[in-house]
């Protein structure tokens, strides 16, 4: 079965989220075939929504320094290799490809805008004034206003593993950042505020279940969730047991940074 324009149309307006802005977290291979490829998605995406807004971090722009402040969850020094590969950042520098093709045909499409952090940039449609809230020291404010604006966490074929909210929820809720630092055509840019690690964060599924939409489009679940219950639940749960969404992988440096404070 090939997932067709109106497929996506049709689904995505089930979830009836009104004029609500999303944050839209997506694999494409989750709805199996699709009439047109990503270009098809992101076209339905911005004709169902009122403003989209996807992540479009570059973790190729990252290096690691000699030297740096204590508790950072990185081997200062060690990045030699990875720091030759680094590339300066740009605007329009490619979204990783961690984020799924969705994103970086979002970012190169026609009315697209995208904000200008060197590791953890977004782009969106309709999105201009989220965008622009975005500082260096403030990357995830867009999602504070999201949230302000009623918006929605819609995650298509993905868990809340890759969902960015919980992150801005976790600064909220005081959880310790990290300092990452990025090549950029002025030099290295100190980028504060960096996140934890999201391999835990399916655990929060349970607290959000009752306010969570969901519809079918082919093979993949489309799943949206609130801003507000989301940071709400996350910060609640992180009130309760500060060691809580951590991950179990026993090498995972910020998690375990997390633990040892
Ligand atoms: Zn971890």
């Amino acid at each position: 079965m090939t997932v067709l324009l109106r497929d996506l149309l049709l689904g995505l307006r089930d979830l009836r989220l009104g004029n609500g802005p999303v944050i839209v977290h997506s694999s494409l291979k989750s709805f199996g075939q699709v009439e047109g490829g990503a270009g098809t998605v992101v076209n339905a995406l911005g004709s169902v929504f009122a403003t989209v807004m996807v992540p479009t971090f570059t973790y190729k722009a990252m290096v690691t320094p000699l030297t740096g402040p204590d508790n950072n969850a990185i081997t200062y020094g060690s990045g030699a290799g990875l720091n030759r590969a680094a590339e300066f950042f740009t605007p329009r520098m490619p979204a990783d490809p961690l984020m799924g093709i969705i994103p970086e045909t979002l970012r190169r499409y026609p009315h697209a805008s995208r904000s200008s952090h060197p590791i953890q940039s977004f782009a969106g449609i309709n999105a201009e004034r989220f965008l622009a809230a975005q500082t260096l020291t403030a990357h995830l404010a867009p999602i504070g206003l999201l949230e302000q604006a009623d918006g929605w966490a819609v995650l298509m074929g993905v868990d809340h593993t890759v969902n960015t909210s919980i992150h801005y929820a976790e600064k909220l809720a005081g959880r310790k950042q990290f300092v990452r630092w990025a090549l950029t055509p002025k030099g290295v840019v100190e980028c504060p505020g960096f996140p934890g690690c999201s391999a835990g964060f399916q655990a929060i599924a349970p607290e959000v279940e009752k306010y969570t939409r969901r519809v079918q489009i082919g093979n993949a679940v489309i799943q949206a969730v609130p801003l507000k219950m989301l940071l709400r639940a996350v910060i609640a749960r992180l009130k309760k047991d500060p060691l809580a969404l951590l991950c179990q992988q026993q090498d995972c440096e910020r998690c375990n940074q997390i633990r040892k404070l």
